[in-house]
Formats: structure tokens, sequence, C-alpha cells
């Protein structure tokens, strides 16, 4: 067989590049996944029970860039969706981000009424602070607040899931649910959010449905080397696979999904309850509240945090700590050597903690170097 591209890893990554050069440059493109289905780790489908899951847990969508949802938008339509999250703190369901609700729903009135004015003298309403950064500023009342969310929102949940303390990693890491001086409940603010009307794999499949495209499932791209030719390469694997580990390996955290199919309309209140003290999971997630799907039973899974092994599970998370971007930046220069014959872009290949637009932005970006001859 005969392609101008070899395209490894069927998720937003692949998907999009291939899309865009199939359709853009009239590029043929041979889409490659070891898995036996499209979407990568933002694949669903309907399990036995007929519930539509997500199988590598809840993907919701949040952009704020434009760009990224008007070229989504030609292969799904939306459904409205906000994201809500609760976390059991003190035997309390409270939202996260921790926000003034959360404060009223821990405290007594009258004190939480107090915090309430602190928050906004020092940060202002409606902004956003990171746990790090209001451990480090507050002071008296504020200190014993920054304290109690970092012990009980932050510090165990993170260390179940990455198995290090939360000044362990990057700032960015926690940061990505700050304090939120609101009465916001939303896990999100983007300004596009929502779910893909008749779900992921079906958006993946009208992306990849070009005829230039040509899918193969269940295969490793390794097994075609050698009797497939092609003129270039994009990889969003991982990237210290690729070049077999040379310069180490870069840790990654993996989860484990424990599904249950349940016989009532809902399981819990939102579509993610978050434990941080109590148990070994850190999560219990219900999709049929993201997905709107109407049924008399519904689908929980208990989140499981693991660590990695290639040969068990699967690679979930970059962890994003200076020791890991040493050795990642040894594999780019790797990478910049062979750039006229592969690529490397995606959450894995790039060892970056993307979301799914920002997966999308990377693509499109990158095929627009493509296109213009500059990469
Ligand atoms: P992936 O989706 O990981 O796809 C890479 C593909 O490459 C895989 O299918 C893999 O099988 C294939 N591959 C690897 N090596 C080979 C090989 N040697 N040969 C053939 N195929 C290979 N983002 C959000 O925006 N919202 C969310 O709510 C959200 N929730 C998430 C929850 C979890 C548990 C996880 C892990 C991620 C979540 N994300 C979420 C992030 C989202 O999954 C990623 O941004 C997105 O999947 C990245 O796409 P990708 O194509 O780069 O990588
Ligand atoms: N986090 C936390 N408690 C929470 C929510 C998040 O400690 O209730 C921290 C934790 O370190 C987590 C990180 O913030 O890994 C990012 O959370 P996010 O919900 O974005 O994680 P993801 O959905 O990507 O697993």
């Amino acid at each position: 067989m005969n392609v101008d591209w070899l395209i490894v890893g069927a998720g937003f990554t692949g998907a999009t590049l291939s899309e865009r050069l199939a359709s853009q440059c009239n590029a043929k493109v041979l889409l490659v996944d070891k898995r036996d289905h499209i979407g990568g780790n933002s694949y669903d489908c309907y399990n036995e029970d007929g519930i539509l899951i997500h199988k590598y847990g809840s993907h919701t969508f949040h952009t704020n860039s434009q760009m990224v949802w008007n070229y989504l938008s030609q292969f799904t339509e939306w459904r409205t969706y906000f994201h809500q999250v609760l976390t059991v703190v003190d035997g309390k369901k409270i939202p996260v981000p921790f926000n003034l609700n959360s404060l009223y729903a821990l405290f007594p009135p009258r004190y939480a009424e107090k915090l309430e004015e602190l928050l906004i003298q020092h940060f202002g309403f409606g902004v956003k602070v990171p746990i790090l950064k209001l451990r480090e500023t507050a002071s008296g009342d504020l200190s014993f607040l920054a304290e109690y969310v970092y012990k009980k929102v932050y510090y165990e949940y993170t260390l179940k899931h990455w198995q290090l303390n939360p000044q362990e990693l990057d700032r960015s890491v926690t940061a990505r649910v700050p304090v939120y001086i609101s009465r916001d409940n939303r896990y999100f603010q983007d300004t596009y959010q929502g779910m893909p009307k008749h779900g992921y794999a079906v958006l993946f499949s009208r992306m990849l449905r070009h005829p230039n495209i040509k899918l193969l499932l269940n295969t490793d791209y390794r097994e075609l080397l050698g009797s497939i030719r092609f003129k270039r390469m994009i990889y969003t694997g991982p990237i210290d696979e690729f070049f077999q580990y040379k310069h180490g390996t870069l840790p990654y955290r993996s989860l484990r999904f424990d599904f249950e199919t349940i016989n009532q309309e809902y399981y819990q209140e939102v579509g993610t309850i978050n434990y941080p003290h109590e148990y070994d999971f850190t999560r219990i997630l219900e999709q049929k509240h993201l997905t709107g799907q109407k049924a008399s039973h519904t689908t929980i899974s208990h989140v499981f945090p693991q660590s990695y092994d290639p040969k068990v599970n699967d690679p979930y998370y970059p962890i994003p700590r200076e020791d890991n971007r040493k050795i990642y930046s040894l594999y780019l220069q790797e990478a910049d050597q062979i750039k006229d014959k592969v690529l490397f872009a995606g959450r894995l290949a790039d060892y970056k903690y993307y979301n799914m637009d920002q997966a999308v932005a990377r693509a499109l970006t990158l095929f627009k170097e493509i296109a213009s001859k500059n990469i």
C-alpha cells in the first residue's frame, strides 16, 4: 500500500490531522490505532445494558476557542450541558471548584459570611484563586480557610490520584480547579460547552468518513513498517515508547474504571462526585447526566488511580513536573532530528496535560504548518 501520510492514533489529534490532510490537501491517509475503536480516550459506546458510557472516564467538552468549536461543529450538533461536580468533605457533598456556596455548605452561617467578606476584600468577586496561591497569600481567618480547603479538597485527592502531593506537581495541575470566589457551581466557565449530541464515537466517524482516509484498527503501527509505503508519519502515541525508551521512561498515571449497572433512573445528583478522603477510588461517574440519555436504569463507574505499566494498562496522564520535562526535552531533540519524516503531536507525544480542545487546537495548528510547508 502507498499513502502520503501514516497517522498513528485515532484520538482527537490523529483524527483532526487525518480529516484536514484528506479534505484540504487531497492527501491519502492511513490512520492506524492499536485499539479496536476510534476516538482515543474520548471514545464512548453503548454497554450491554444499553447505556451510553465513556469507556475511559467522563469527557465533557469545553473551550474558549471559537476556531475549535466551529471546526468540531462541522461533525456534530451539541447538547447544551454545563458540568457540575460535588466533592465529599466531612460527610457533606459540596460544589467544586470550591466556591462561596461550598463555604456556606461547610461552615456556620456567620463564620461563612465573615470568610466570604474577607475573600472578596482580598481577591475580588468573580476571581479564581489557585489553592497554592491562596495558601501563600492568606493570613488570619483566610489562612485557616486556605489550609482547610487544601487539606480537605486537594491534598488527599491529589495523593490518591498522582501519588504525589500538590507541591510535588507543577502548580498548573491544581490550578485547573481553582478556588472560585463566586456562586457559579459549574466546573468550567468556558464560552463554549456541551456534549456531542449523538456521542463522541459518532463525531469521530463523521470526521473520518472522507474517502481519502483508510482506517486500520487493532493494529500497532510497528506491525506495518516494511509492508506499507508512506511519505511522512504523524505519531500521537507515547513519545518515549517511539524511541524505545532510550532516554528512560516518561512516567504516566493510569486509571481503572469499575462499571456497574444499577436498576434505578439515576444513582447520584450530578455526573461526577469526588471522594478525596474516603475509599480508594477518587470519583464516581454517572455519564447519563452528561449524555442526557433517558432510561429507567443507569451505569456508574468507580475510578481507581493506578500506576502505569505498558504491559497492564494505558497511559492516561503525563505527570507535569520539572524532572519529567527534562526527560521529555531529550525526546523532543530526537524528534527534531527526524521531523522531515515523522511529526509528533497529542497528549502522549507532546507529554502535555491537554484537554480535548487543546488537542484539537494543537492538531489544527500543526496542520496549518504542514499545509504552508513550514514544517
Ligand atoms: P488519545 O486520545 O490518547 O489517542 C491516542 C491514540 O493513539 C490511542 O487511541 C492509542 O491507542 C493510539 N496509539 C498509541 N500508540 C499506538 C501504536 N503504537 N500504534 C497504534 N496506535 C497507537 N478532556 C476534556 O476536554 N474534557 C474532559 O472531561 C476530559 N476528561 C478526561 C478524563 C480522562 C480519564 C482522561 C485520561 C483524559 C480526559 N480528557 C478530557 C483529555 C482527553 O482525553 C485528551 O485531551 C484527548 O484524548 C487527547 O487526544 P489524543 O489524540 O492526543 O490522544
Ligand atoms: N483536584 C483536587 N481535588 C478536586 C479536584 C481536583 O485535588 O476535587 C486536583 C487534583 O490534583 C487533580 C487536578 O486538581 O488531579 C486536576 O483536576 P481535574 O478535575 O482537572 O482532573 P481530570 O479531570 O483531568 O482528572
